[in-house]
């Protein structure tokens, strides 16, 4: 019979972080941003558990660089060739940007010729200091992606491996035999279709909550991915015990992100010398990794048996992505002050987290210049 949990499942919109007196921070900047994680599968990285996602438009060289400069996690996207990721890594050592939490995002559809891409950035390009492998599927629930997992780790002992995404925990101790980190979240993405077009998803808070558990249990970590709407939302995830949190659509607006700005413009109804006010507005381009705009771009189109689960999106131009990524080390040290959380390590310790009904005040929104 068809069994409905009738425990409501929360997302990031439905909670808050309540402030608390604690251990006494005098400023933000005491705050230590940086964790030491110990994976289960041997490997140790340190860093501040951001991600951007390993998607065309932000998983790019651009950004990837940026936020490993800044001491955060990051993923480039399947698509870039062996020389082109070579010609990144010398790059960024002539730029001294350490490498070390690069992940290489590989997909499941040519497994052979993904380990031997693998294979050829060790040989060619000595990547063996680095070697953190993202394997990604939007649904890791079938026997393939578990084939690969298992694969890959056979071929690659030393690496720390990111595999996902799922949307439950019962299948996280499984992937956890071979993988170090499981990147949790189905359909909660912003260029996503999933949950429209097959009703299939969990919401993040309950599903970072449950998967979290499981994976500490065995050493394992998680990453919640998709989702995040604003600074605050990572602060909630990592206050919910996510080891690590990915984020596309917050970077897609930045001038790194793919893509040219787009100009367009629209009439407004100010009336100005008898003539209507035209207001220029400017766009990016975003596109799910499912979407028929990146099936006919990556994979020659879509095939007869898929609908697509992503969508193209135009969205608003943000500017630099220094600005953003300031506002997400700035608000991740504030959160902690507002808890007592001497580091990030301590947030999910000291937070308290409360279920609302109204999260935000957004009555002057449309105004914000
Ligand atoms: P965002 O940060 O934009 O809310 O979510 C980014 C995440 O959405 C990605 O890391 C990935 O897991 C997911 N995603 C990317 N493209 C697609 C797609 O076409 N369909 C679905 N269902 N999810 C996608």
């Amino acid at each position: 019979m068809t069994q409905i949990l009738s425990e409501t499942y929360l997302d990031y919109s439905d909670i808050l972080i309540r402030p608390k007196m604690g251990i006494n921070l005098n400023s933000r900047k005491d705050v230590n941003l940086q964790r030491v994680f110990k994976f289960k599968h041997g490997q140790t990285r340190t860093g501040l558990g951001v991600f951007n996602a390993n998607m065309a438009t932000v998983g790019n060289f651009v950004i990837a660089k940026k936020l490993l400069a800044r001491g955060m996690f990051a993923t480039i996207h399947k698509h870039y060739s062996v020389t082109e990721i070579g010609d990144f890594f010398e790059s960024c050592r002539q730029q001294n940007v350490p490498i070390d939490n690069l992940f290489i995002t590989i997909g499941l559809k040519n497994a052979d010729a993904e380990i031997q891409k693998l294979k050829e950035l060790e040989s060619k390009y000595k990547w063996s200091t680095t070697r953190n492998i993202c394997i990604d599927a939007p649904n890791f629930y079938i026997q393939k992606a578990l084939d690969v997992l298992s694969r890959v780790r056979h071929e690659f002992p030393d690496s720390v491996i990111m595999a996902g995404n799922i949307a439950s925990g019962d299948i996280c101790l499984k992937l956890l035999d071979y993988a170090d980190i499981i990147k949790c979240g189905i359909g909660s993405g912003s260029a996503c279709l999933t949950r429209r077009q097959t009703g299939c998803g969990t919401p993040m808070v309950s599903l970072v909550l449950e998967c979290a558990d499981i994976a500490h249990s065995v050493n394992g970590h998680i990453c919640a991915d998709g989702g995040i709407v604003d600074v605050g939302d990572i602060c909630k995830a990592l206050c919910l015990n996510s080891d690590f949190v990915m984020a596309g659509g917050m970077f897609a607006g930045t001038d790194e992100a793919e893509g040219d700005i787009i100009e367009k413009q629209f009439e407004t109804n100010e009336i100005v010398n008898g003539q209507r006010v035209i207001q220029t507005k400017y766009f990016k381009s975003y596109y799910g990794m499912s979407s028929e705009y990146a099936n006919n771009k990556f994979a020659g189109g879509m095939s007869d048996y898929k609908t697509s689960e992503g969508r193209e999106l135009l969205i608003p131009y943000t500017g630099s992505l220094d600005k953003i990524l300031q506002d997400i080390t700035g608000g991740i040290a504030s959160c902690c002050t507002y808890i007592g959380a001497t580091s990030v390590k301590h947030l999910s310790k000291c937070a308290t987290i409360i279920q609302v009904h109204n999260q935000l005040n957004k009555v002057f929104e449309k105004y914000t210049v």
